[in-house]
């Protein structure tokens, strides 16, 4: 299917884009192309609303892909942010809004003893890869199929997120020894990890998981999932890493840990720590962390690692972030998750809503969805109609049907906004309804 151009200035920085940039995007699922037509290039965010080149606004189920808890543009967010450029974008040194920001997270995280600053998830988690690799002298990993953990060259094995759209087996330029002591596992299937383990006695530094996966669409684990791959790590003398980016200060005040309780041995973290700026973090058991340069011999560093700006930006959303606002954004994220349900069953439209405390996404199919292979036997085809009508009807959906869609307290504080969904959705659903596989 193709769609009427509907949005000319955009179109127009895509074409130009196009020349300057692979593709006219800066990361592969800004482009549409699991979905067509133009991307929208946005120019302000306010709250729970978007507004693009061409004057139009959209109520946003994005939120940045996740780090914008608290909507755009918060002002108490701003205040800080603005304070501390004036201040100086980076020195390059220590800085205390490093402390801070180290100190919210331990205090918030209980498994967490040290944190250190990175500047993107990918960062985050290649460092634990690396930290877990040099703290008990092996070599291979296991991750699961559909989970992404950033566009890291060993992790980029079965990956969800962009991978996922795309449907790309493997990625060029990732070689046999960079991928070849990874070990892809399908997801909550605890005895292919056992099985693992047995295979590869002595060898398997590490099992690296989303804490809940959002990447393949929401995929929560199973009962004892989480705590199953911890204990099988801990009689086999490997580390347990959760993937927290996505999840970590979104799912509750101590992210997934906060659902779940079961404490990993290295933790990452991204997204919602940011303030919607560039900083990242992993972190975890002190023994581990101490062998982190210079502490330890592990090596790792950034120029931007700690910057003042992000670190200030990060800070003041974390502060703002107390049990009262994750109430707000689980009730309003449970409201328009019923609202979409109850319209695409009105339309007869076969799906499942499947939730992690406010992270959610519509799979298009009637069976639950547990693993990967699950996730990709939707009806991917019925999301292109329901994202576009969406779109045409100002509501900001995830251009794919491989992601989480995101909310924020800004959109709980706003009925205007819900109302706009409620009001998109029945075209959207009847989209659905009526879409054929091309
Ligand atoms: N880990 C998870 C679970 C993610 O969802 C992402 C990004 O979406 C990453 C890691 C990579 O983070 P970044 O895009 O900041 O590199």
């Amino acid at each position: 299917m193709t769609y009427s151009y509907q949005a000319p200035v955009s179109q127009t920085l895509f074409d130009r884009a196009a020349v300057v940039t692979p593709g006219g995007v800066n990361s592969p699922v800004r482009a549409f192309r699991a979905v067509g037509g133009t991307p929208r290039f946005m120019v302000s965010g306010t709250g729970p609303y978007l507004t693009d080149a061409d004057g139009r606004e959209y109520v946003d189920l994005v939120c940045s892909w996740g780090p914008m808890i608290l909507g755009h543009a918060h002002p108490e967010v701003i205040a800080r942010v603005q304070k501390a450029v004036a201040r100086g974008t980076s020195f390059g040194t220590p800085g205390q809004g490093e402390v801070e920001l180290a100190e919210e997270i331990v205090s918030r995280i209980a498994p967490v003893d040290q944190v250190r600053l990175v500047s993107s998830g990918t960062e985050a988690t290649m460092s634990a890869i690396r930290l877990a690799r040099g703290f008990t002298g092996r070599a291979k990993v296991i991750k699961f199929a559909g989970c992404y953990h950033g566009h890291v060259d060993a992790l980029l094995a079965a990956a969800g997120s962009g991978v996922a759209t795309f449907g790309l087996p493997d990625t060029p330029g990732v070689t046999g020894a960079q991928a070849g002591e990874t070990i892809v596992l399908p997801y909550n299937d605890l005895a292919s990890v056992g099985a693992a383990f047995e295979a590869h006695p002595g060898e398997i530094a590490c099992v690296i998981t989303e804490a809940s996966p959002g990447n393949m669409g929401v995929v929560p684990p199973g009962p004892g999932f989480n705590q199953g791959l911890k204990d099988l790590c801990a009689a086999n003398g490997a580390l347990y890493i959760s993937d927290e980016v996505m999840t970590g200060f979104r799912t509750s005040k101590a992210g997934w840990y906060g659902v779940d309780g079961v404490a990993p041995d290295l933790m990452t973290f991204g997204k919602v720590m940011g303030g919607g700026f560039p900083a990242a973090a992993f972190g975890g058991r002190a023994d581990v962390m101490a062998y982190l340069a210079p502490a330890g011999p592990v090596y790792q560093a950034g120029t931007l690692s700690g910057n003042p700006v992000a670190t200030a930006a990060g800070l003041a959303q974390l502060r703002l972030l107390d049990d009262a606002a994750y109430e707000k954004v689980d009730a309003v994220s449970r409201e328009i998750q019923g609202l979409v349900g109850e319209a695409l069953t009105k339309e007869g439209v076969a799906h499942r809503l499947q939730t992690a405390s406010n992270m959610f996404s519509v799979f298009f199919t009637d069976q639950p969805v547990t693993d990967f292979a699950e996730a990709k036997t939707q009806e991917a085809f019925r999301f292109t109609a329901f994202f576009q009508s969406m779109l045409a009807n100002g509501v900001y959906l995830p251009p794919s049907a491989f992601e989480s869609w995101f909310v924020s307290t800004a959109h709980a504080d706003d009925p205007a906004a819900i109302e706009r969904i409620a009001a998109a959705l029945p075209a959207a659903a009847r989209a659905a309804a009526e879409a054929t596989a091309e």
